[in-house]
């Protein structure tokens, strides 16, 4: 029998067909701004997603023109310049080319000595320096926020235990482990706790001040009532920009008394903490060097492709600590492939890992770090732009104070009409009529249009777009 393999038959054929795809992709990313950003499936291709198996290969070109009938049309909408729900990046052209290339090289970062490791110990010491974070720190990079508060959690739940809680387990803890955050956490943290065997109710809900930010006189409260009832506080979580209205902690504070109570204190800075890019904002999370773990996001406001996020930890033997569980088929050699310093299967839940790094590595040196200080700041911008438009609008109303790049507000401009009704007919309505993709909160009772402004191709003018789309909107309806 002839040997098989996966490789192409005609490899003239398969350059070709790469080179289609290079230039529709050009074509698509240069002119995104004309498509619609989004539209629903249609109802009759739904069966087009529920072939059977296929026994047979198909031809490479053929797979591809099913990929721009069935998937590319009705894709999420994300690079659209007008796409502001959730906190969702855009992600850059030089970008695919980095997946493409990391696709190539197809290596798994877990460990080894070869040079994806070696990059991903350089976007970790960038990361170091951007965030003016401590330089002995370790890092990670992850899938994304979720993982990065995972890691982050994980270590402060075992230093802070106590006693050897990774070999015994929480069974024998003599008392329970309690996390503080605000009830404005996200939802990322609370699964943690699951995972990590002390449960949803282990994690206390702090309230929030006006202005969103945890209530610290109630978590000091919170953490003394604890103590009396024989609890042990370990670990105070602070929000670096809530996803609701990024919100940012009083993070000095927080730290203050995490020293007090011999606490770990963890950043959630998914997307907030990006801020410490901007010449013009980063005193807004200034202080984000005291956390002892912060997790981060590369691809929400820093636009890089998913996925890509990043926890560091300030205290690198913690971090190896509670990861590294050598088997011998894992022994790092002194010499040849098996050796090297950087197995980074050691400091997370995962063994084989996909070289994200190198994504980081090509678009940080693709446009240089100030140019990312000067789009977040311009997203910053574009946020306060859109703030006055409402503000000096009497159809509409804030819901909360702008932070950042998240702006939430409602259209008031009746009196008939239920305004929670109506403003999410709104949001359907510019949703599905492809001219901009907010998404929504409540705020207080309040239906919240929600705008998050992780785009790096919005302009000002998308904001008027919105603003005029809304009030034709709302005519229509009322
Ligand atoms: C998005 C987000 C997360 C989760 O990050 P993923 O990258 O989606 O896993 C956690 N915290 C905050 C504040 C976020 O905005």
């Amino acid at each position: 029998m002839k040997d098989i393999n996966l490789d192409p038959e005609d490899w003239e054929k398969f350059e070709k067909l790469g080179h289609e795809m290079i230039t529709d992709m050009t074509q698509y990313l240069k002119n995104i701004k004309e498509q619609k950003i989004w539209q629903p499936i249609p109802e009759e291709l739904k069966d087009q997603y529920k072939q059977n198996l296929p026994q047979e290969g198909t031809d490479l070109k053929k797979v591809y023109e099913e990929f721009n009938k069935i998937i590319k049309p009705y894709n999420m909408g994300n690079i659209h310049p007008r796409f502001w729900g959730w906190v969702i990046g855009t992600g850059t052209p030089g970008g695919v080319l980095a997946e493409m290339l990391t696709a190539m090289l197809n290596p798994n970062s877990g460990g080894a000595n070869h040079s994806a490791n070696y990059i991903e110990d350089q976007v970790i010491q960038w990361a170091i320096d951007f965030m003016g974070y401590d330089k002995q720190a370790s890092g990670l990079v992850v899938s994304g926020g979720s993982m990065a508060n995972f890691v982050g959690l994980t270590v402060a739940r075992n230093v802070k235990a106590g006693y050897d809680i990774m070999t015994e387990g929480v069974a024998t803890s003599k008392n329970e482990m309690i996390f503080y955050g605000s009830d404005e956490m996200h939802s990322s943290l609370d699964k943690s706790m699951q995972l990590l065997g002390l449960g949803y109710n282990s994690l206390r809900k702090i309230s929030v001040n006006e202005k969103f930010e945890i209530n610290v006189e109630e978590l000091r409260n919170t953490i003394e009532r604890d103590i009396k009832d024989g609890k042990k506080p370990v670990c105070i979580i602070a929000n670096i920009g809530t996803v609701n209205t990024g919100a940012i902690d009083d993070i000095k504070e927080l730290s203050k008394i995490a020293k007090k109570y011999d606490m770990w204190l963890h950043a959630d800075g998914a997307f907030g903490s990006m801020c410490k890019l901007s010449k013009e904002s980063n005193h807004l999370v200034e202080g984000l060097e005291l956390a002892d773990s912060l997790a981060f996001d590369y691809h929400k406001w820093m636009y890089v492709q998913y996925e890509a996020g990043m926890i560091l930890v300030k205290n690198k033997d913690y971090h190896y600590k509670s990861f590294s569980l050598t088997q011998e088929y894992l022994v790092h050699q002194t010499r040849g492939l098996g050796s090297g310093d950087l197995w980074y299967s050691d400091y997370g839940l995962q063994l084989s890992r996909g070289f994200k790094a190198l994504k980081i590595w090509m678009t940080i040196k693709e446009h240089g770090i100030k140019k990312y200080g000067e789009m977040i700041e311009q997203n910053i911008q574009q946020a306060i732009y859109l703030t006055k438009l409402v503000e000096e609008n009497h159809n509409f109303e804030m819901l909360a104070p702008t932070n950042m790049n998240i702006v939430n507000f409602r259209y008031i401009g009746t009196e008939n009409k239920d305004l929670n009704k109506l403003n999410e007919e709104i949001l359907f309505e510019l949703q599905e009529r492809g001219i901009a993709a907010p998404s929504n909160t409540v705020l207080n009772g309040k239906f919240s249009i929600r705008v998050a402004i992780s785009n790096q191709r919005s302009r000002k003018q998308d904001f008027d777009i919105l603003i005029n789309s809304i009030e034709e909107i709302a005519k229509e309806l009322i």
